[in-house]
């Protein structure tokens, strides 16, 4: 009787900390594993699921937890674990490592740590990265950024319109803007959020079609607000920007170093200039409606080397209490 009962015991124990997700309509046990990048007979195993057909709306699983699979000789650790599309990771590496490769992208190492964004593309399960130098290779795991999906209505003629050229060019330009990676960390955060009530009316990450046609992500988040209502500086940064563009409108620039930068679109006045230095707190702006949209909110974007991040991680104390030795060393 005894024997039986260790089991079962230990079992829930190993479990007791794990996520859990509630199977919605449509999701396969196959893709929930794949999102979560843990093998299908573990998760069946782990909610003693015999056939992995048989699953319903509502249901509770446990989802087991990955383990880096590096050896902890390395020294590396990556917070959090593991990684979530569209969100940042902080890598702590040993002396000796410059440089990251991942997703594509090559990120220098500052202080031990490294700032990595993790597309909101990227597809759940196992992705390769190097660190560069010492040349060790391993495998990270990305899970589902849980993104929802909404259809945009476009007449006809309005998109026949729309300058394409233009739309180009100013991307170039919003990129080129934030500039290189720089060392240096202007001020630790949390930040605060651009305006003094936060409500939110499309998030981040939100996978979008425009007439039922694939148009990728919400590359921002957009916050509700009035014609004239003031929009200030999450944190120190240096004003990268600030101009009236075609499709954004008037847009400011934040560059915070650590190739973060962060974007305010479609306001209706600007009041920084490019190369001014901005604390937490002070005014770029007012809200508006100007750039190409149907009334007026702030499309908030924080891009870290070039690709679109979740702002809300940076509003949040985890991903600072990670960076603190870089700001702690001039
Ligand atoms: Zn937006």
């Amino acid at each position: 009787m005894r024997r039986l009962l260790f089991l079962p015991v230990l079992l829930a124990l190993a479990l007791a900390a794990a996520p859990v997700h509630v199977v919605r309509p449509g999701e396969t046990l196959y893709r929930i594993a794949r999102n979560y990048g843990v093998p299908l007979n573990e998760l069946a195993a782990a909610n003693g699921i015999v056939n992995v057909n048989l699953i319903r709306v509502g249901q509770k699983l446990v989802i087991p937890s990955t383990r880096p699979s590096w050896p902890a000789a390395w020294g590396l650790t990556v917070e959090p674990w593991p990684l979530e599309q569209g969100r940042m990771a902080v890598f702590s590496v040993p002396a000796g490592v410059g440089a990251l490769r991942v997703f594509n992208l090559k990120v220098p190492v500052t202080h031990g740590v490294a700032l990595v964004p993790v597309p909101a593309d990227a597809r759940p399960g196992a992705h390769p990265f190097v660190l560069v130098g010492p040349e060790l290779r391993g495998e990270l795991v990305v899970v589902s950024g849980g993104y929802g999906h909404e259809n945009i209505a476009l007449s006809e003629e309005k998109n026949a319109l729309l300058d394409r050229r233009k739309i180009r060019a100013e991307k170039k330009r919003l990129l080129a803007a934030c500039g290189p990676w720089t060392a240096e960390l202007l001020g630790l955060g949390p930040w605060r959020w651009p305006l003094d009530h936060v409500e939110e009316t499309s998030a981040f990450g939100t996978r979008r079609t425009y007439n039922g046609r694939p148009g990728g992500w919400h590359g921002g988040i957009d916050l509700r607000g009035k014609e004239g209502t003031p929009v200030y500086a999450p944190a120190a940064g240096v004003v990268a920007l600030s101009d009236k563009l075609y499709v954004r409108g008037n847009t400011v620039i934040l560059r915070h170093g650590l190739g973060i930068c962060s974007n305010y679109y479609h306001l209706s006045k600007r009041v920084v200039e490019e190369g001014q230095r901005v604390s937490k707190g002070d005014l770029l702006g007012y809200v508006g409606a100007t750039g190409l949209v149907t009334g007026p909110h702030l499309h908030w974007e924080v891009r870290v080397m070039g690709q679109t991040t979740d702002p809300a991680v940076f509003t949040r104390p985890q991903l600072w209490r990670r960076l603190t030795p870089v700001a702690a060393t001039p």
